[in-house]
């Protein structure tokens, strides 16, 4: 039997692997999801075959709570919400792996030799930090909490110090041996409160990029806990959650032109500046979406850029609608798709995948910058940033070296928002002010709606 869970747990992580790669792409995408989804069942299946296991019952009682929070959360929760819903998966996966070790040191801690204590100690200080940090994410996502970014001076040196008291108290238990059940309950005590002081000074908008760094803490726990149970399935699914969470975690910094620290010490997002119209005596066109529509009769080519703007509005399926009948008018539409558009990795690719935009018209941001230049109109549908020209040209701007969509090199622009108002990075955007854009305020999907039967009516 133990070789047949062996060979089923390598089957697993090959599908694992093969579940990344796929993921990585738009056209198999669906293929890595079931990949995954495949590997975990067998390895669920394959554990509970192991000898060791002998009754079922508490294992029946935990699936059925599991499915009962699980099911209701995957079916119930908009895809808006894909942030929120990762932060509490990734709660609950931190507080099995901190419970699983904390039972193993309450029934075998006496016994464990000095690296398996370190092993056990690091497990639960990256499953407990991970569970109270996810939750605390999950918390500003869903605005129940303040996202505003929680700020008391010396901050720092207070999370710090707890960090630094944990590892004092984990290299105190590991050197002294034996079993000291208060010591370890205060360990775990600390790891909870150090996962509330790590995410309380980060504000809302960056909690996609917190919840990845805290993806690889759990992986990183998970792993852990192979090592500890002797499991190498959970050491490699660890290590792959571990890893990726950490890329993508440094893609996400990347795109938005920010470090690491900046991300989990920056307190970003307290002040947000309001672009003034009359500053320096910038001129603001702009029109009805009525009588934009005009503009779209002698376009031959357009791209549509869509932002956090559209998510915010649930704008995706009137965006649809506009593009097949802008491709009925023999209009060429493309999307492009900026790394960071939205509030989290892939964010546009939902909302456009779920409105069934084909994914061959999303073009990515290299792909679709040289093609700027010869497109006719370039219809901004609630972005701001991702096309704000200071980050190639303003080195002062907190923007500057972010990589743009260089929209300012369209013939024309249309940008579809509610007000003169910054985003998310809090930075005035020159574009508005351009002779060649057009700014049509209001909701997008209002706006769009109005434009789609303007356009119709043309
Ligand atoms: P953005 O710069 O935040 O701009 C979004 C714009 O949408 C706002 O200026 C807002 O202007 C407009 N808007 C909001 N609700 C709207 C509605 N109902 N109808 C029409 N317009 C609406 O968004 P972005 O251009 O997508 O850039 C993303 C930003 O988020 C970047 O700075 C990125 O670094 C950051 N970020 C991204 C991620 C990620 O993983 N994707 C993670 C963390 C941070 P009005 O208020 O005037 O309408």
């Amino acid at each position: 039997m133990e070789n047949i869970i062996q060979f089923v747990y390598i089957a697993s992580a090959a599908l694992f692997i093969l579940s990344l790669k796929w993921m990585s792409e738009i056209k198999t995408s669906r293929w890595g999801n079931w990949a995954g989804t495949a590997g975990m069942a067998l390895a669920i299946v394959a554990t509970l075959l192991k000898p060791e296991i002998h009754g079922y019952l508490w294992i029946a009682i935990g699936i059925v709570i599991g499915a009962s929070i699980g099911t209701p959360m995957a079916m119930l929760m908009p895809m808006t919400a894909v942030p929120q819903r990762t932060a509490l998966s990734h709660a609950f996966g931190a507080l099995a792996a901190g419970i699983v070790g904390s039972t193993e040191y309450f029934l075998h801690g006496t016994n464990l030799s000095m690296p398996q204590l370190i092993v056990l100690c690091i497990e639960v200080l990256l499953g407990f930090l991970t569970f109270t940090g996810s939750l605390l994410a999950f918390g500003k996502l869903q605005e129940i909490i303040p996202t505003r970014p929680i700020l008391y001076p010396g901050r720092n040196l207070v999370s710090l110090s707890v960090f630094a008291f944990s590892l004092f108290l984990i290299a105190y238990l590991v050197i002294k041996g034996g079993s000291h059940p208060f010591l370890f309950g205060l360990i775990v005590c600390l790891s909870l409160l150090f996962g509330i002081l790590l995410v309380l000074p980060i504000g809302g908008a960056d909690m996609p990029t917190v919840i990845s760094i805290l993806n690889a803490y759990a992986g990183l726990s998970s792993s852990f806990m192979g090592f500890l149970l002797n499991n190498k399935l959970l050491i490699i699914a660890g290590a792959l959650d571990g890893s990726s969470g950490l890329i993508l975690s440094i893609q996400m910094c990347k795109a938005m032109n920010r470090s690491f620290t900046n991300v989990l010490f920056g307190g970003v997002g307290q002040v947000l500046e309001v672009a003034d119209p009359s500053r320096d005596g910038k001129i603001v066109k702009s029109l009805s979406p009525k009588e934009a529509s005009i503009l779209f009769e002698a376009a031959k080519k357009v791209v549509i850029v869509p932002g956090y703007g559209m998510a915010a509005a649930q704008a995706q399926h009137v965006v649809k609608e506009l593009t097949d009948v802008l491709e009925n008018r023999n209009i060429e539409v493309k999307f492009a798709i900026h790394p960071v558009a939205g509030r989290m990795p892939g964010h546009m690719n939902v909302l456009l995948a779920e409105a069934d935009v084909p994914y061959d018209k999303l073009v990515e941001m290299e792909e679709i910058n040289p093609l700027f230049p010869e497109t006719d109109i370039v219809l901004v549908v609630g972005a701001n940033d991702i096309t704000n020209p200071a980050a190639r040209k303003n080195p002062g701007s907190p923007l500057y070296g972010m990589p743009i969509l260089d929209v300012d090199k369209a013939k024309q622009i249309l940008f579809i928002k509610r007000s003169m108002s910054t985003g998310f990075a809090g930075i005035d955007n020159d574009l508005f002010y351009s002779p060649k854009t057009i700014m049509l305020f209001g909701d997008a999907k209002k706006v769009l709606n109005e434009l789609l039967i303007s356009i119709n009516s043309n």
